[in-house]
């Protein structure tokens, strides 16, 4: 155990008071979210900007816009998120095509109903299993869930409980399960520990060179009281 373990509520003051309050940088609409998603790849919060940036300046997100657009226009736009854009285009067209289809051009309409009814239709997305649906129903105010960045789980796990499971459901599952215990089920609290434990994992305890000496948070870390120890790590 480390020196002094904190709750995850202090755990996140203590990220706060380093990193600033943290503010999505993405599109909160469900549909929206879609499309910017679809904007990068591989997907980071840097090629989906670049790339949604280059597409909403040349040829708009509406499902509309989308669908009249020819392939090789709406490529050439995502090419600036990075690799396969061809691939990347058709995806729009499919999501645009259903928004328009199905859900009379307002996907957020057809996410009020019952929550595993949204979970399903969210997953018939390209790209989009849970840790999206989750972030996606968190920041878009539908349902305060215990969503965790998808590049992230092992933060929350190394903290708590030391070397993280290689199986990266269990890992996610884990991280979930302590937010629901310890962080409370409204939204601005579960928004604010997605965004910190995801900002410390892509400043500091990054998945595969976590910089555990100079992390602010290290004594009050499982994994690193481990890695002290010279032990071997549970
Ligand atoms: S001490 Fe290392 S493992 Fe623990 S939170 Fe910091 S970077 Fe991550």
């Amino acid at each position: 155990m480390p020196k002094s373990a904190l709750t995850i509520p202090a755990l996140l003051d203590r990220l706060e008071e380093i990193y600033g309050r943290q503010e999505t940088g993405w599109p909160v609409d469900p549909y929206e979210f879609i499309v910017w998603w679809h904007c990068g790849y591989p997907a980071s919060d840097v090629a989906c900007a670049r790339g949604w940036e280059r597409l909403t300046s040349e040829v708009g997100i509406e499902p509309h816009r989308l669908l009249k657009a020819s392939l090789a226009k709406l490529a050439s736009a995502l090419k600036a998120g990075g690799m396969v854009p061809e691939l990347r285009a058709l995806r729009l067209q499919e999501i645009a095509l259903r928004v328009d289809n199905e859900f009379g051009g307002d996907l957020r309409t057809a996410l009020v109903g019952p929550l595993s009814d949204a979970r399903k239709t969210l997953k018939k997305f390209p790209g989009i299993a849970d840790p999206g649906v989750d972030r996606i129903l968190l920041f878009a105010g539908i349902a305060p869930l215990a969503a965790v960045a998808s590049n992230c789980p092992h933060v929350l796990v190394r903290i708590l409980r030391g070397k993280e499971d290689e199986n990266y459901g269990a890992n996610y599952r884990a991280a979930q399960q302590a937010i629901m215990a310890q962080v409370p089920q409204k939204f601005d609290a579960r928004s604010r520990a997605y965004l910190q434990l995801k900002r410390h994992g892509q400043e500091i305890c990054k998945r595969s060179y976590p910089k555990c000496e100079k992390c602010p948070v290290n004594s009050h870390c499982a994994f690193f009281a481990g890695q002290r120890r010279g032990a071997a790590l549970s």
